[in-house]
């Protein structure tokens, strides 16, 4: 092999290498919760608005709290939790645990389908494009913070999607 060939192949690994750990660098974002303290709702928005808010459906201020987030691994999270409805899905065998509420069970799977799409469809617009997930290998709990598992379906959510971490005094339900 002469030098020139060595070279070009030396290049070429370099360049795969840092295309390599551009893909799995993460992405800096924020998400931010909304509670309106007159219709009690929360909601969260990928928009970031200096000026503050009103909730459009009563025209209150509404208060704001925001969440740095790693785009990329509340993607990575959220497909995997897709992923997770997909095989109970498939399962026609409804899960025994759903079973005595079979339809209302099928509606709940989803609606949670529904809200892990829209939720990636808000990281997509952080970044203004798709988003690559993290390899099979990247495990969530490298995150270091509050996971919280949605027993029995084994969802799971960051904490960018427990809205009662960020707004402790307001019930969810
Ligand atoms: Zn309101």
């Amino acid at each position: 092999m002469s030098n020139t060939s060595a070279k070009v192949i030396n290049l070429a690994d370099r360049r795969a290498k840092k295309e390599d750990e551009a893909r799995n660098a993460p992405i800096t974002g924020w998400i931010t919760w909304l509670y309106c303290p007159k219709c009690k709702s929360l909601e969260y928005s990928e928009l970031e608005m200096p000026n503050g808010r009103v909730h459009k459906k009563c025209g209150n201020m509404v208060e704001e709290v925001e969440v740095q987030i790693d785009v990329r691994a509340e993607y990575t999270i959220s497909l995997r939790n897709s992923k997770r409805l997909d095989e109970l899905f498939k399962e026609t065998k409804i899960p025994a645990f759903l079973k005595p509420l079979a339809k209302k069970g099928i509606g709940m799977l989803e609606n949670l389908h529904a809200a892990e799409v829209e939720y990636r469809k808000r990281l997509e617009n952080i970044v203004n494009g798709p988003v690559n997930p993290y390899p099979d290998e990247w495990d969530e709990k490298s995150l270091k913070m509050k996971l919280k598992t949605l027993d029995p379906l084994g969802l799971i959510h960051t904490e960018a999607r427990q809205p009662n971490l960020h707004f402790p005094e307001v019930d969810p339900s």
